[in-house]
């Protein structure tokens, strides 16, 4: 089934172009997951699709909320043109501290640590090690996907964003003005629970 067709013969969307809609680091992840999609024998895998999703139903994703002395950094989406935190789907052979800490880097430039007060458990020995829990833990539709969502907050030591692409617009809201901007209220919270957690340790 799979063999006529050759795995470089990316089917792409009507109006996408590869080139021009991904970043190298995501087109370079595009391409294996769009890989991976046609040796399974998905004849409909898409190039946008498989960077968009990780499961064909369900994904897991890591959302971050960045907070440098009392303000807390907020992306623009791309694509659906709301604010939200930093993050991105959990790749295969990635933990979800991995995900959480590659997805910053990719998007925003930064050296994050993740929050970590969550965590009861110390014991770590030889290949087992504990990992940095989540502050909370959703789900919700993302067009076509639910998305598990794990939610860190972190503290960057600098301000400076080194965006994605060009045209990403970000943010550092302070306190105040997540009372009065235009935001999801679930990010709303997140943002402001963020902020009361590190809002004055991390200066
Ligand atoms: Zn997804």
């Amino acid at each position: 089934m799979t063999e006529n067709l050759p795995v470089a013969d990316f089917v792409l969307c009507p109006g996408r172009s590869a080139s021009s809609a991904f970043s190298r680091p995501q087109a370079r992840r595009a391409q294996a997951n769009f890989q991976q999609k046609i040796m399974r024998g998905d004849r409909f895998a898409c190039y946008h699709f498989a960077m968009s999703h990780t499961g064909d139903k369900q994904c897991f994703t890591a959302e971050v909320f960045i907070v440098h002395k009392d303000k807390v950094l907020l992306r623009m989406h791309d694509k659906y043109k709301i604010w939200l935190s930093v993050g991105g789907h959990i790749e295969p052979n990635e933990d979800p501290n991995q995900a959480a800490l590659r997805e910053v880097k990719e998007e925003v430039g930064l050296d994050v640590v993740l929050w970590d007060e969550g965590q009861k458990f110390t014991v770590n020995e030889g290949t087992f090690r504990n990992l940095v829990p989540p502050v909370g833990l959703n789900c919700h539709m993302s067009d076509t996907n639910e998305h598990v969502t794990l939610v860190y907050f972190a503290t960057a030591s600098a301000d400076k964003v080194v965006p994605e692409k060009t045209s990403d617009e970000w943010r550092w809201v302070s306190k105040e003005e997540l009372g009065s901007m235009d935001l999801r209220e679930n990010v709303r919270e997140y943002a402001l629970g963020a902020l009361k957690a590190l809002g004055t340790s991390s200066s």
